[in-house]
Formats: C-alpha cells, sequence, structure tokens
C-alpha cells in the first residue's frame, strides 16, 4: 500500500462516527404536536373517496402515484364503481380506460379487479377490519392497512409514506431506515391522544413545509424542535 493510500485508510478510521440527533424529550414530542393541533385540528387525508371499498382502491391506485393524479382518474370511476360488485360489473378492461392516467394502471387494475373479487367471495363484500386481512388482499400492503384502518375505522395507526419517511428521520423524532422502522418509532414516541391524526399532520408538513428538496424552514411550526442540522432559521 502506498503512504497516500495508508494515511487514507488511518484517516477512515480515525475519523468521527456521525453525530445522532439527541432524541426528542416527551415534552417537546407534546409541544410538537399541540402546534400541529391547534394549527390544524382536524386535518384530512387529500385521497378522495366515498366509503371504505373506494378508499382502499384509492390507495392501491396510489402507489408510486400522486393522490392529485389518483383522484383525477377515480372522480369518474367512483360514479360507476363504488362497491365490489360494481367494480366486476365494470370489468379489467373498462377499469383501466378509468385509471390509464395512474403509472401502472394495467397491474393495478388486475388488482383491483381481484380484490373485489377477494371482498365478495371471503368478506361479504365489505373491507375487513384487521390488517392481516386487509394485507392479505391483492396490492395491499401495510402502507394500505394503515391508511385503511386509519381513515376508515378510525384505529391509532401510522402509514409511513415517502413524507412520514423523511419528516421520521429529517426531524429526530423517530430515525430508522426503513418504512416500518419509522412506523414503529413515531408509535412508540407519539402520544396516544395524537395519533388518530398524527399520519396526516406528517404527511402535510411533509407535503407542504418540510419539502424535500428545499424545507421551507423558515415558515416551519416545528423549526426549534427539529433536529436536522440543515435546517435554516
Ligand atoms: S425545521 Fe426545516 S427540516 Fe426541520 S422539520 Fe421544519 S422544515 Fe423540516
Amino acid at each position: 500500500m502506498s503512504r497516500a493510500a495508508k494515511s487514507g485508510a488511518r484517516k477512515k478510521a480515525s475519523a468521527p462516527a456521525a453525530k445522532k440527533p439527541k432524541p426528542w424529550t416527551d415534552a417537546e414530542v407534546r409541544e410538537a404536536f399541540e402546534r400541529f393541533r391547534k394549527a390544524n385540528p382536524e386535518p384530512k387525508g387529500e385521497l378522495e373517496h366515498l366509503n371504505p371499498f373506494t378508499l382502499l382502491v384509492a390507495v392501491v391506485l396510489s402507489a408510486q402515484a400522486t393522490d392529485a393524479g389518483v383522484n383525477r382518474a377515480t372522480r369518474s370511476l367512483f360514479l360507476v364503481a363504488d362497491t365490489p360488485q360494481k367494480m366486476l360489473a365494470l370489468g379489467e378492461e373498462k377499469l383501466r380506460d378509468y385509471i390509464k392516467t395512474v403509472g401502472l394502471y394495467r397491474t393495478k387494475a388486475r388488482n383491483v379487479i381481484a380484490l373485489s373479487e377477494k371482498l365478495i367471495r371471503e368478506f361479504g363484500g365489505e373491507v375487513p377490519r384487521t390488517r392481516p386481512e386487509i394485507e392479505s388482499l391483492p396490492g395491499a400492503g401495510r402502507k394500505t392497512a394503515n391508511v385503511v384502518l386509519n381513515m376508515a375505522f378510525g384505529e391509532r395507526t401510522m402509514a409511513v409514506d415517502t413524507h412520514v419517511f423523511r419528516v421520521g428521520n429529517r426531524t429526530g423524532l423517530a430515525p430508522g431506515k426503513t418504512p416500518l422502522e419509522v412506523e414503529l418509532g413515531l408509535e412508540r414516541v407519539i402520544p396516544s391522544e395524537f395519533m388518530l391524526h398524527a399520519h396526516h399532520w406528517l404527511i402535510l408538513h411533509g407535503r407542504y413545509t418540510c419539502l424535500a428538496r428545499q424545507p421551507r424552514c423558515a415558515v416551519c411550526l416545528i423549526n426549534d424542535l427539529c433536529r436536522w442540522p440543515e435546517k435554516t432559521i
């Protein structure tokens, strides 16, 4: 090994480990969510739906697509197919026409027809209320189950999408390498009284304030609490 390479290796070995952000105290977490609540007492999701079934379909369609894009497609779709029975009557081919502006629409159309069949066959045409049952539906995963349980059935679940994942990590509220780690971390630190709306507060915070490229720290409600070293004040 050359002298330069040796010195590089020495430098690497002795480089200080990245400093972990100081965990939030219980009082800080409470303060943050009290501020979110005060600013927006009844936050709403932006995926349009009419009932648990149309919510489920909208969430399945929303994978790797924007809520606005899904809404544009489902507005006319749900006028003709707001139950599993009507979705089956519509059929996969016509369903594809309604959703062809949404990414991965062929696979999603197949899944929506298959999950409608399964709902009728195994769940009496109703969206089931447990996580394993929802996750057993074609095209539905953990995030889908969390959104449906939270928005349709009022459960205190935490769905982690790209926005919640970024906010959980960047703020230091619940750092994690995977969505599941962040989900479990958020469930651990957020007091139960805030959990019903926490998912929407964090999504909206990520979507409109803590933006991926240029976070709007100057107007951020939790600027003083955020642990991100690159935040601006
Ligand atoms: S201070 Fe900046 S980085 Fe921290 S949560 Fe607010 S917007 Fe995001």
